[in-house]
């Protein structure tokens, strides 16, 4: 039975990498009718998770509503305990969206204006200027059109660059030319963004094959996760000068481990899984909003698809 909307919730707060010292005291104010717990008990009626312990799920047997603190899911659908009955509503942050943007336009301004490539002849102190282009002269495709995609492209659009964008459904943006097709957006593509969620179909759609069809000279830019990329094909793609450099954010094993190639290439830039970081300041409105909504009976806002897995 769904809550009356003058119950109180039993609220669970799971997380192995999220501090509840940053949460718990803003949760709490902003939803003060509510209990709030950081172990399991069967009497839970709202999981927020990200990273959640081992066997979280197990004791959780009046459960209505799962909030992840993250935008990306596949951890949790990855959980064979994970409760697939209810619902499960993914993060989305404005303030981590901005994050996100930013670390993109980062990266494509680095590669843009030969920041990479200058950051390595300081080295040697060389002295040695690259012709310069503008930024009407670039396009950057992004693979993914979703909350990160699309602001990505907004922001990435008021530079002046070209953009292409590819999807799973058809799309319109403006000043994005949408494509389904994955091979057109890639041909015509200078820089690569990665801003998929990892599921079945994405996972290693960064490879030899498709990695090879972006425009000599460009970057790939994976900022979604590690699983999409094939470390081995990309090092090859970097070392036969067909790709200039490659920024990589994220990692099919976190922390990346110390004696892993990716480290040391000169054709890669590394950041630790730091494009963008749930900001609990910007966060809470859209968590509060959901349980208000499970109290009223209503469904979460940004449900995820289970069969689509994001
Ligand atoms: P989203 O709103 O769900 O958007 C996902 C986009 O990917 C949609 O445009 C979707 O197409 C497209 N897509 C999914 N499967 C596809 C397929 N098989 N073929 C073509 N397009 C496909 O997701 P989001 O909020 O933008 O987040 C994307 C991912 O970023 C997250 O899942 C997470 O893994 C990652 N992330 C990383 C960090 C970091 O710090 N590095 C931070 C936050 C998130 P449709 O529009 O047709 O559905």
């Amino acid at each position: 039975m769904l809550p009356s909307a003058a119950v109180a919730l039993n609220i669970l707060f799971a997380s192995e990498t999220e501090d509840p010292g940053a949460w718990l005291p803003r949760l709490q104010s902003a939803l003060p009718k509510d209990r709030f717990f950081t172990s399991p008990r069967d009497d839970i009626d709202v999981a927020l998770v990200a990273t959640p312990p081992a066997g979280t799920f197990r004791q959780l047997k009046r459960l209505k509503l799962v909030q992840s603190l993250w935008m990306g899911v596949e951890r949790l659908l990855a959980d064979p305990e994970f409760p697939r009955g209810v619902p499960l509503a993914r993060l989305v942050d404005p303030g981590m969206v901005a994050a996100m943007s930013e670390s993109v336009l980062a990266h494509v301004l680095d590669w843009h204006r030969h920041h990479y490539y200058y950051r390595s002849q300081q080295k040697e102190r060389r002295w040695h200027r690259l012709k310069q282009f503008l930024a009407s002269d670039r396009t950057i495709g992004l693979l993914g059109l979703g909350e990160l995609g699309s602001d990505a492209a907004r922001r990435i659009g008021a530079l002046g660059f070209n953009l292409v964008g590819w999807s799973r459904r058809p799309k319109a943006l403006p000043g994005v030319e949408c494509l389904t097709d994955l091979d057109a957006v890639l041909e015509k593509s200078d820089v690569v963004v990665c801003l998929l969620p990892l599921t079945a179909q994405t996972r290693g759609i960064l490879n030899a094959r498709t990695l090879r069809k972006i425009r000599l000279g460009g970057a790939v830019i994976n900022v979604a996760r590690g699983g999409h990329l094939v470390p081995d094909d990309l090092i090859a793609t970097l070392d036969d000068g067909r790709l200039a450099h490659a920024y990589l954010d994220v990692f099919e094993h976190e922390p990346l481990s110390h004696e892993h190639p990716l480290w040391t290439h000169p054709g890669i830039t590394i950041t630790p899984h730091s494009a963008a970081l749930t900001e609990p300041r910007t966060a809470m409105p859209g968590i509060v909003e959901n349980v208000e909504r499970l109290r009223r009976g209503e469904p979460p806002l940004n449900r995820v698809d289970l069969d689509a897995g994001y």
